[in-house]
């Protein structure tokens, strides 16, 4: 593969990386259980630090605890931090969900906002956590970059940069919106199934003829 590509070039290539992908993992989804945008909302604000796999075990209750958005914001605070404690960092997640909350009550009626610039004025309320609401909520364009969008955008070539942010305007430049949510959902799946941090399955890789860090086997 070429050391120079060009953005026209990569585009196409990430294009074809994508289409891979979606035959690899047909029934690819976001990682966090979830049946409305407020709790999806609170999921991702747990997620930080924490595996999808504990978040998921933990909302599996908090959820049943805490049915509506006025149950987190009128909820003593120690209860909060109980029901959120193995995600870690438990007493700023306790207060960011509950800050969230009292905001989406005051603010917005009660509901999770559509645009990313309202649900990046939440508390604990990241451009991260926005693009995941937007695109798996209200099927709004959003580029979510987690860890594995992170490690896996710079594995292949697509950016050579380490901030989410520049990760995300930078992916923007070689990706239509309209692939966006899809590009998400499938490089997080193959993060988990086949390019594992620290032990990426290259040998079994759909991708590999398209990726300049495939690893040979001898
Ligand atoms: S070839 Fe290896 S490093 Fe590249 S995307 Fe596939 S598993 Fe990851």
């Amino acid at each position: 593969m070429a050391r120079i590509e060009s953005r026209a070039a990569r585009s196409q290539r990430l294009g074809t990386i994508l289409d891979r992908l979606a035959a690899a993992y047909p029934d690819a989804r976001v990682g966090l259980d979830f049946t409305t945008p407020l709790e999806l909302l609170i999921a991702t604000i747990l997620s930080a630090q924490c595996t999808d796999e504990r978040v998921n075990i933990v909302t599996k209750s908090l959820f049943k605890q805490f049915p509506t958005v006025h149950d987190y914001a009128e909820a003593p605070i120690e209860q909060l931090e109980e029901a959120v404690r193995t995600t870690g960092f438990y007493k700023n997640k306790a207060r960011n969900v509950q800050l969230c909350c009292r905001q989406l009550i005051s603010e917005f009626g009660g509901e999770v906002p559509r645009s990313l610039e309202e649900l990046v004025t939440l508390a604990g309320v990241g451009r991260k956590t926005a693009n995941c609401v937007l695109s798996n909520c209200f099927d709004i364009p959003g580029l979510t970059v987690d860890t594995h969008v992170t490690r896996i955008s710079n594995l292949l070539g697509l950016v050579s940069d380490q901030d989410a942010v520049k990760i995300e305007f930078e992916l923007m430049k070689i990706l239509n919106s309209e692939r966006w949510n899809e590009f998400d959902r499938l490089i997080i799946n193959h993060g988990r199934r086949t390019c594992i941090a620290r032990r990426p399955q290259c040998d079994r890789c759909a991708i590999a003829d398209l990726c300049p860090s495939a690893v040979q086997k001898p």
